[in-house]
């Protein structure tokens, strides 16, 4: 906790480093080649860590939160005559097929109740009654709940109905282990303030280069186009069509650095797996329950149910705050729940403060 005032437990923005923080304390110029070469670096890097085959794969940045880019994909990768199908099984999953309706992309839903990952079953059939489906869209680990998603029985099933993939791996790329290739993922979706342990400001999309460059003149919006973003980037060395978050892009850069030195992507997943076991085991004896099995469940965030009636979350918050820890409300729609995140700059003695503080207010339950 030396470089905050509280620690983030928080699905991003989350706990950076301080020399993330400290990459921020100087001004770039947005058309210096200096600049631009280390966009062009961050692109190179991203597909590095996205794929091994990384000549069919190409990296395109687009300014404002996570949001924003998954709107400039739907909006941009979907032809006017496309139909899109939307898997949800919570909040991330709905704002999808929201994004679309929006747009006026004709949507169709394949649903799991929120503890529930997709079911493949459902999906044959919802794309065997749909054939004129062109694109398919899921939540690889869905941050409402903190549950894991299927991607590549899902991606499988899609491509077996010659779809394209298009999967919102915020909350997961740079935190679990993802080959775009062998997972068979068309557009992969992911921002600077998740796993990459960035701050917010951007967000980005790992492409399969044959379906982006599909792409021209199909997006509903000037400047969420996601194909034009792509090329400018391509064709001008890094460059943004309008002004880019440079210090967000030197912090994120020095992030990447940090993934690096942690010991890459696989080393960073054996951080949360084992951060998200201790804070189960440890909430478990304090007398909270998560509200997804154990099977199902992400590295990355958890939902605990409340413990009984009579708890407040708006004190329990204000009492962990109080001692330096911010966690998050709940977003399940039926249950009372409260989410702990694992990611970010937070080390398993950073778990284990806050599970004893959590313990020594257990009087209050
Ligand atoms: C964080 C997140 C987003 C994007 O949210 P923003 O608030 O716009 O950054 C989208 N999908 C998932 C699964 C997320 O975790």
């Amino acid at each position: 906790m030396e470089n905050s005032h509280y620690l983030l437990l928080t699905p991003g923005p989350l706990t950076t480093t301080k020399q993330v923080k400290d990459a921020m304390l100087r001004d770039w110029c947005t058309w210096d080649d200096d600049y631009n070469g280390l966009v062009q670096e961050v692109r190179r890097k991203l597909v590095e860590m996205a794929v091994k085959n990384t000549e069919k794969y190409t990296a395109v940045l687009m300014q404002g939160s996570g949001t924003f880019t998954v709107e400039a994909t739907i909006g941009s990768v979907i032809e006017s005559s496309g139909k899109l199908l939307v898997c949800a099984n919570g909040a991330y999953g709905n704002r999808i097929a929201q994004i679309a309706r929006i747009l006026g992309i004709p949507t169709v839903m394949c649903e799991a109740d929120e503890n529930e990952p997709i079911q493949i079953e459902q999906l044959e059939r919802v794309l065997t009654e749909h054939a004129d489906i062109t694109h398919v869209a899921a939540v690889h680990c869905e941050t409402t709940t903190g549950i894991l998603n299927p991607i590549r029985e899902i991606t499988k099933t899609a491509k077996k109905h010659n779809k394209i993939t298009i999967i919102d791996a915020m909350s997961s790329f740079g935190g679990i282990e993802i080959d775009m290739e062998d997972w068979q993922i068309d557009f992969l979706i992911s921002s600077a303030n998740k796993c990459i342990q960035g701050v917010p400001g951007f967000g980005f999309v790992i492409a399969n280069r044959i379906e982006i460059e599909k792409c021209k003149g199909r997006a509903r919006s000037l400047s969420l186009d996601l194909y034009d973003q792509w090329e400018t980037m391509e064709h001008f060395n890094g460059k943004w069509r309008f002004t880019s978050p440079t210090h967000v892009v030197r912090a994120f850069y020095q992030a990447l650095l940090e993934l690096e030195e942690e010991g890459g992507v696989m080393t960073r997943q054996e951080r949360y797996e084992q951060n998200q076991r201790l804070l189960v085991q440890r909430m478990k004896e304090a007398g909270f329950k998560p509200f997804i099995k154990d099977e199902y469940h992400s590295p990355i965030i958890t939902s605990f149910c409340f413990p009984n009636e009579d708890f407040h979350f708006a004190s329990f918050y204000e009492y962990l705050k109080a001692q330096g820890f911010v966690i998050y409300p709940g977003k399940v729609s039926q249950t009372d729940t409260f989410r702990i995140g694992n990611i970010g700059d937070v080390h398993e003695a950073d778990i284990l403060a806050l599970t004893e503080t959590i313990e020594r207010r257990s009087v209050y339950q």
